[in-house]
């Protein structure tokens, strides 16, 4: 399996990372994660394109991660691709009918399936998924793909979360803050590190990344590893991770 990073930050831009966006593919088979500002533009300097993307699964639908969904239909059928499958938690349907509503003349140019899921196993693009509930302001999901892969989504560090992606290869999760900023809904390096303490996993990368997280790459990793021994890294925007 090959996990790519397209967006590593957040709803406040850093020029250098954009909103969220994780491209899972194994044996041919291609899955786009959420799909926010800037992801348009990263998947076509991944090499995988837009026309690729069949399949788009939202993790939820705050704004940073589901504002480049209208101009990847765009791009979509512009490109005479016909298809496109959104697949997202209770919800789905009518943000993706109320954004066509918005921008009417998109509506029917493209063949749209839209799935809403819910916790629990399901299958997506060929691939097998577990989803698990967040702590977020809006209802999220958590994704896992077998013992590969799990993506936290947005949400608050909590012990039910690593246990969700305990014996994971790689674990993408939300660390938005260092320690010092005053937040709810996300982690900190603090909360991560304790949720994760003791657990067993591959490889942790650090993602959503507000602009307060600059130049703190450091003491934020020593904050978590105060709690948490295992490797943790920055993720960066078109970093591709091979997981086997
Ligand atoms: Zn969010
Ligand atoms: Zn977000």
């Amino acid at each position: 399996m090959r996990v790519t990073f397209l967006g590593t930050g957040s709803a406040m831009p850093t020029g250098e990372r954009f909103q969220t966006g994780v491209l899972v593919q194994e044996n041919g088979r291609t899955l786009l994660v959420d799909c926010g500002s800037g992801v348009l533009h990263r998947l076509q300097q991944s090499g995988v394109g837009y026309e690729r993307i069949s399949t788009v699964l939202l993790t939820h639908h705050h704004l940073d991660h589901v504002a480049d969904l209208l101009p990847l239909m765009k791009a979509r059928w512009l490109a005479g691709e016909e298809h496109l499958e959104i697949v997202g938690p209770q919800g789905t349907k009518a943000l993706v009918d109320d954004l066509l509503d918005v921008h009417e003349y998109m509506q029917d140019k493209l063949d749209l399936q839209v799935r809403e899921v819910v916790a629990g196993e399901f299958s997506v693009a060929g691939f097998d998924v577990s989803a698990y509930e967040t702590r977020h302001s809006l209802p999220c999901l958590a994704y896992r793909f077998g013992d590969l892969f799990t993506f936290s989504g947005d949400t608050e560090a909590f012990a039910g979360l690593a246990n969700f992606a305990e014996g994971s290869a790689i674990l993408a999760h939300d660390c938005s803050f260092p320690d010092d900023v005053d937040v709810s809904n996300h982690p900190t390096p603090e909360t991560l590190g304790t949720a994760l303490a003791g657990r067993e996993i591959g490889r942790v990368y650090l993602t959503h990344l507000y602009p307060h997280t600059e130049g703190r790459h450091d003491e934020m990793l020593e904050s978590i590893g105060t709690h948490y021994d295992g490797d943790v890294r920055f993720a960066e925007d078109l970093k591709t991770i091979s997981v086997e």
